[in-house]
C-alpha cells in the first residue's frame, strides 16, 4: 500500500469502528458481502484443545497468567491429546489448534513433536494442525513445521509497543520485538500465520485499533482471531476496568473491528473468537454475519475446561464435544451459512501470496 491508500483506509476503518448502529449495518452488510465472494458461504470449525494452563508469562490481563495462584494447574497428557484429536476427528473437523499457556523447556517441545508426529502417522494430513503455544525459537518452530504443523496463531495483542508494555511486564520474557520477530519468522519457515489484538482493553483507543488493522495488512497475516477484553479479577488490570468500556461496548466494536478487516483483507480467515460468546450468547454468530468465517468449538476434555479460563464467564463449560457440533449446526443455519466439514479450509490468501 501507498502512504497515500494507508491514508485514505485509516479515514474508512476508523469511519467503521466509530459508526452508529444504523451506519455499521450498512458496513456490516458489506462486509458479510465482501466474505461470501472471497472466502466462501462455508464456516470453517477449527477443534479448539486447550493443553495446558501452565505458564511462565505473567501477561497483566490473563486469566493463566503466572503469579496467579488461585488456578488449578493441568496439562493433558500426549493420549489425552490425542484422543482430542479423534474427537475433533470423528465430528468432521478436519482441523485442530493446540493451545496452551506458554512455555519452551526442553520436554515441553519434545511432547509436542510427539504428538505431532503421531496425528501424522494416524491421519496423514487429513487432519490439519494449527499451534498456539506462544513464542519459540525459529528451531523449534522448524521443528514442529517438519513434523506437520501448518498453521500457527501469535496474537501480537497490540501492534502499539507502548500500549503492549501497559498490558505486559516490561522484562525479557514479554519483549514486544521478540513477539513481532516470532511472526515474521513464522511467515519464513512456511506457517500460514495468524495474529491479532485485544479489544476495549484499558487505554486502548480508536486510533491503536486502526493501527492494529494497518498492522495486519502490513504484516500480509492469513489469519485474525480478535476479541474483546474481558476483566479477569485475579489479575493486575482488573483494578483498571473503570477506564475501559462496558462489556457491550466492547462486543459492538469487536463486531466492528471484524467487518473493518474484511472490507481491508477480504480474502484472509478471520476468527469468531470465543470471548464474543461469554458476552452475548449469540456472539459468534454475529461475528459470523459481521465477516468471521471460523469458529473454534472446544474438544478440550470436559473436566480440563474450566481451569483453562484466560477470562470469566467462559461459555461451553460443561458440554462435551459433540454436544457442540449439533449446537453451531442448529446457529449457523440461523444466519443461512454452511459448514466446511471434511476440509481444512486455508484462506485463499494464503495460496495467493504463495
Ligand atoms: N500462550 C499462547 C496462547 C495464549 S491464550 C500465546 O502466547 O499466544 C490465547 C489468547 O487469549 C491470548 O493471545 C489473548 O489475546 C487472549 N486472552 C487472554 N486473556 C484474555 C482476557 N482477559 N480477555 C480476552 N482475551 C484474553
Amino acid at each position: 500500500m501507498t502512504e497515500d491508500q494507508i491514508k485514505e483506509w485509516r479515514c474508512r476503518l476508523m469511519n467503521i469502528l466509530s459508526s452508529d448502529n444504523k451506519t455499521y449495518k450498512v458496513f456490516a452488510d458489506q462486509a458479510l458481502d465482501l466474505t461470501l465472494q472471497n472466502v466462501g458461504e462455508k464456516v470453517f470449525f477449527r477443534g479448539l484443545i486447550e493443553m495446558s494452563n501452565r505458564c511462565v508469562k505473567d501477561c497483566y490481563y490473563c486469566g493463566i497468567r503466572r503469579s496467579n495462584s488461585d488456578t488449578h494447574r493441568y496439562e493433558l497428557s500426549e493420549q489425552e491429546v490425542l484422543s482430542a484429536v479423534q474427537v475433533a476427528f470423528d465430528q468432521h473437523y478436519a482441523s485442530v489448534v493446540i493451545q496452551a499457556g506458554e512455555r519452551s523447556n526442553p520436554s515441553f517441545i519434545k511432547k509436542i513433536s510427539s504428538i505431532l508426529s503421531e496425528v501424522k502417522r494416524r491421519y496423514d494430513g487429513k487432519i490439519g494442525i494449527t499451534l498456539s503455544l506462544g513464542e519459540q525459537s525459529r528451531e523449534t518452530l522448524e521443528e514442529w513445521f517438519a513434523l506437520g504443523a501448518r498453521r500457527y496463531l501469535l496474537r501480537i495483542e497490540s501492534s502499539n509497543k507502548d500500549l503492549y508494555y501497559k498490558w505486559h511486564p516490561n522484562d525479557n520474557l514479554h519483549t514486544f520485538d521478540r513477539r513481532l520477530e516470532t511472526l515474521k519468522i513464522l511467515r519464513e519457515v512456511g506457517y500460514q500465520v495468524g495474529t491479532g489484538v485485544l479489544i476495549g482493553a484499558p487505554f486502548q483507543t480508536l486510533e491503536d485499533l486502526v493501527n492494529d488493522l494497518i498492522f495486519f495488512k502490513k504484516m500480509d497475516v492469513d489469519m485474525i482471531g480478535m476479541g474483546p477484553f474481558i476483566s479477569h479479577p485475579n489479575t493486575p488490570l482488573f483494578d483498571k476496568n473503570e477506564t475501559s468500556q462496558t462489556l457491550q461496548d466492547r462486543f459492538q466494536l469487536s463486531l466492528r473491528m471484524i467487518s473493518a478487516l474484511r472490507c481491508l483483507m477480504p480474502n484472509i480467515n478471520i476468527a469468531a473468537a470465543t470471548s464474543l460468546q461469554a458476552i452475548d450468547p449469540m456472539g459468534r454468530e454475529k461475528a459470523v454475519k459481521a465477516g468471521a468465517n471460523i469458529i473454534m468449538p472446544n474438544v478440550t476434555p470436559q473436566s480440563s475446561r474450566a481451569d483453562y479460563q484466560l477470562y470469566p464467564n467462559k461459555p461451553c463449560i460443561d458440554e462435551e464435544a459433540w454436544e457442540c457440533k449439533g449446537c453451531l449446526e442448529a446457529r449457523l443455519s440461523m444466519v443461512d451459512r454452511k459448514i466446511g466439514y471434511d476440509e481444512w479450509g486455508d484462506a485463499p490468501h494464503f495460496f495467493e501470496r504463495l
